[in-house]
């Protein structure tokens, strides 16, 4: 048996005025969702327990069967796993933006979506006049995206960092790192004082002043958060006996993967945006079944369409994941399989944020082909579904096991 699990992440969404009180999901075009909703059986899952945040590396944690309140510690290791940092015990790994600051308050989470070429040489003089080797390392990423990890034993991840898109137009000494208890207190003055020196080193560097010149928001400081040591994870296949891959154009998702044990397999053209590479993903897919048991296929564009508020656009990535994507899957696989379908989480195209509901999900085996009562794969139809309501660490267990539907 091959398992393939579709996330098209944030593709579930409150009804809008605009559809006539309808979602994306329900006024899409999605028959290949819609075979699987209707010869498999449906669920609703909670994927994001209430006392942690809404983010996609918590939903996806819980899908896999590892609970966030457990196992997720931050973002920051996650996406320094993805590429390729190893972190020690008691490394804290942060994400680090630049960001745009303006007479002391936060007006830009991303420096105007900076290039990665001029990030790169901003960041390079704030490693050299702040990196001490066995205690703070600078990491280059992608764009406004870089990572901080401090070393050794001295630090500790009892501070409290803010998410600089939840912090716009805020003044900078309101959301400045701060300590949850002693333990921190060395960490906070560590990153207060890289955030000053930064500021000093990049207001005047020559590459801000073109920014400024051309009416683009400059890079002018640096901002960590997302702070976590390295989750433990028991390895995938020690918990199900299972050899998974998995494939995303996403950073968390991917580094979800590392400490889970999958592979992580990369696709050319995969964006993370309404323009990924749809029909490449399948087929890497399908290669990828060749050697393994499992694999995960991950989604971002329609989150992307919810976040930027367009609702034709989520129509269109989730029609485009349906036809490009899991048709394509659909034609190709051999043999028996299991394949689920569902959102990480849902993501709301009126408030342009993920929220909390309950996401449908659909799981469809050859060896248990049914007629089911649910006809169209959508948040109002899966209540219909026979799986009910479930907590989201229980669903992995129940998509691989066998004999999932007999009663
Ligand atoms: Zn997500």
């Amino acid at each position: 048996m091959k398992y393939i699990l579709i996330i098209g992440d944030g593709m579930a969404d409150s009804p809008l005025s605009e559809l006539g009180g309808k979602t994306p999901l329900q006024v899409a075009d999605h028959p290949n969702m819609d075979f699987i909703a209707s010869h498999g059986e449906c669920g609703r899952l909670i994927t994001l327990p209430q006392e942690l945040d809404t983010g996609t590396d918590i939903a996806i944690m819980s899908i896999l069967g590892y609970d966030p309140r457990e196992f997720h510690t931050g973002r920051g290791p996650l996406e320094a796993a993805s590429i390729g940092i190893k972190l020690d015990e008691h490394d804290i790994a942060f994400r680090c933006n630049l960001i745009t600051e303006r007479n002391g308050i936060l007006v830009d989470y991303s420096a105007g979506h900076i290039s990665t070429d001029e990030a790169k040489e901003l960041l390079k003089s704030i490693k050299d006049a702040c990196e001490k080797p066995k205690e703070i390392k600078f990491f280059f990423g992608v764009g406004y995206r870089h990572l901080l990890v401090l070393k050794g034993n001295k630090h500790s991840s009892r501070i409290i960092c803010t998410p600089p898109h939840d912090a716009l137009n805020k003044p900078i000494s309101e959301i400045l790192p701060k300590e949850m208890d002693q333990k921190g207190a060395k960490t906070v003055r560590t990153l207060k004082r890289m955030i000053m020196v930064s500021k000093d080193i990049l207001s005047d560097h020559p590459i801000n002043r073109k920014r400024i010149k051309k009416g683009i928001n400059p890079a002018n400081m640096i901002w960590p958060w997302g702070h976590g040591t390295k989750p433990k994870f028991q390895p995938f296949y020690d918990l199900y006996g299972i050899k998974g891959a998995v494939i995303s154009a996403v950073d968390i998702v991917n580094g979800i993967g590392v400490f889970a044990g999958l592979d992580v397999i990369r696709v050319p053209g995969a964006t993370g945006y309404y323009d990924t590479n749809y029909e490449g993903k399948a087929d890497y897919a399908l290669e990828s079944l060749k050697d393994h048991d499992l694999v995960l296929i991950h989604v971002e564009a329609p989150d992307e369409a919810g976040h930027l508020g367009d609702f034709n656009l989520k129509i269109k990535t989730i029609e485009d994941l349906d036809k490009r994507l899991i048709g394509r899957l659909l034609e190709g696989l051999k043999g028996d399989y299991t394949i689920a379908l569902l959102p990480d989480h849902a993501t709301s195209t009126e408030l342009r944020t993920h929220s909390r509901d309950p996401v449908p999900f659909a799981i469809f085996s050859t060896s248990q082909s049914r007629a089911s009562k649910v006809k169209h794969y959508d948040e109002i139809s899966v209540k219909e579904g026979s799986l009910g309501l479930m907590e989201g660490v229980k669903f992995m267990p129940l998509f691989l096991k066998q004999n999932r539907f007999r009663k």
